[in-house]
């Protein structure tokens, strides 16, 4: 009798080399999209199909179609957001993942997934210098951990003031603030989604290193003093990976009795080496940290974390019994921590990437990502009529680029800043955006893949060089305020 062949060989055959394919193809492929909208419609947007197709055929067709509308973020040369590629360990596991397909609500819907996620958890509070009593979830990203810390955060502070906010929900409620210095537009997010109200974030006056002072906080916890407070501080700003001093800000907004909530998307990284661990002095104090495996971990996309001081607060904000569901006494249950119910085993990619690279490798990532960023911001301020506004502190910098003519404006810098940014996009070899910071236009210079090289920070500057020249020269034959 002949066994018959595996219905999941085609197509998992198809996307290894696919894959193997794209991967390789990084280090010389544009990192733009080449593709226009209405190509990528007009080849994706196929009638609904009444019958089957072979999936080899479905994935062949994918791999076609999608040829030219896939950006280089995977890849060395890419410096835009805060974006990080994968380690082959992570993207193997984060596979694996699919193909054993756990549903990791629960141990016994998927054991080894509850164990690897409690070993990753540990694991990661030992990596970033937090309290190992902090219990943890591992969340689709940054946003949806402060989803976590935030409803944690909501529980404990009603509570304090006889309000259930699990039963009670929030209409009638006492009112709850968050009190925050800079920050990604995530928190807003999360703060719509738990009900909070964008409204009910209030802005923190920071100094000009991007941190919240011991003055201003105090007048803003003297501001209506009981009020329900979070104290929301970064650990590396989107634009300018700035830190806040947790050693100062912390104990005074603790002695107010309000909960500390840590947004350290990528910045909490920086706790993992022994280079810029500094930066963390006193952030352990906090009662919250949200970050990504995502971004600086190098992990395939669907992976955040939440940590809470108090397990208790955020087990109280999270879990839930059930009839059906099995609960095993000993083990982690991740929807007694998590949001979600059913979901993604997403903790094997991250277990898989701290394996791979170790403490000392991770902390080897982090101090070469902060290396690439500095030698490009630094390349890129040699390069005539160009002005570095923020020399990177961690992996983030902020360069702008000056209109060459006489008597040009802030407004001219500004659209300047634009078009060289433009012209960077076609040119294709790099790939950098733009922000707007201090109300001036700028580019972000960001740096968080393991395989970005000496040799991709040369191109970077080579690309930024021709790209500003040929703007410059443009800007100089253009009679008027366009270009
Ligand atoms: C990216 C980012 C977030 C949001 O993280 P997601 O993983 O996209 O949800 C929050 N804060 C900062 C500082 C970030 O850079």
């Amino acid at each position: 009798m002949t066994s018959k062949p595996s219905p999941f060989a085609g197509p998992l055959e198809i996307a290894l080399r696919s894959a193997l394919s794209h991967l390789g193809g990084l280090d010389h492929q544009p990192t733009a999209a080449s593709a226009t909208l209405s190509q990528l419609r007009a080849r994706l947007a196929k009638p609904l199909n009444d019958s089957g197709i072979s999936p080899e055929v479905v994935i062949t067709d994918l791999v076609r179609d999608v040829q030219g509308g896939l950006l280089g973020s995977a890849g060395g040369r890419f410096f835009a957001w805060a974006i990080g590629g994968s380690v082959p360990a992570a993207l193997a596991a984060d596979w694996l993942t699919s193909a054993w397909d756990q549903n990791a609500a629960l141990f016994a819907c998927g054991p080894s997934a509850a164990i690897a996620e409690e070993v990753a958890g540990e694991w990661l509070k030992d990596l970033l210098g937090l309290p190992t009593s902090a219990s943890f979830a591992f969340v689709s990203g940054c946003q949806m951990a402060h989803v976590c810390c935030l409803a944690a955060a909501r529980h404990a502070l009603l509570l304090e003031r006889g309000w259930n906010v699990e039963r009670q929900g929030l209409c009638g409620a006492p009112p709850l603030r968050i009190l925050a210095s800079n920050r990604h537009g995530s928190v807003e997010r999360a703060v719509r989604l738990l009900g909070l109200g964008e409204g009910n974030v209030l802005d923190l006056d920071l100094d000009r290193n991007e941190r919240v002072t011991a003055s201003v906080l105090r007048t803003a916890l003297e501001t209506a003093p009981g009020t329900a407070t979070v104290v929301l501080l970064q650990a590396g700003d989107l634009n300018t990976g700035a830190f806040d001093d947790y050693r100062e800000v912390i104990p005074i907004a603790k002695g107010h009795g309000a909960w500390v909530h840590v947004d350290g998307a990528f910045g909490l990284w920086a706790g993992a080496s022994p280079h810029f661990r500094n930066l963390l002095d006193g952030v352990a104090d906090a009662d919250s940290w949200a970050t990504d495996g995502h971004k600086w971990l190098n992990v395939p996309y669907d992976s955040g974390y939440a940590f809470i001081a108090r397990p208790a607060v955020h087990r109280a904000a999270m879990s839930h019994r059930a009839p059906y569901l099995v609960h095993d006494q000993d083990a982690r249950d991740q929807i007694d921590w998590n949001p979600e119910w059913s979901r993604r085993a997403r903790g094997f990619g991250t277990y898989a990437a701290i394996r791979q690279l170790g403490r000392a490798g991770i902390a080897d990532m982090i101090d070469r990502c902060c290396g690439h960023a500095a030698t490009i911001v630094e390349g890129i301020g040699q390069l005539p009529g160009t002005e570095v506004l923020w020399r990177p502190q961690i992996n983030q910098g902020l360069v702008r680029f000056l209109d060459p003519r006489a008597g040009a404006t802030d407004a001219d810098h500004d659209r300047f800043t634009g078009a060289v940014i433009q012209s960077v996009l076609e040119d294709s070899d790099v790939f950098f955006a733009g922000t707007t910071w201090r109300g001036r236009r700028a580019m972000r210079v960001s740096v968080l893949n393991w395989q970005t090289s000496d040799r991709d920070a040369d191109t970077a500057i080579a690309a930024i060089g021709r790209c500003l020249t040929a703007q410059q020269a443009k800007v100089a034959t253009s009679p008027g305020t366009s270009f």
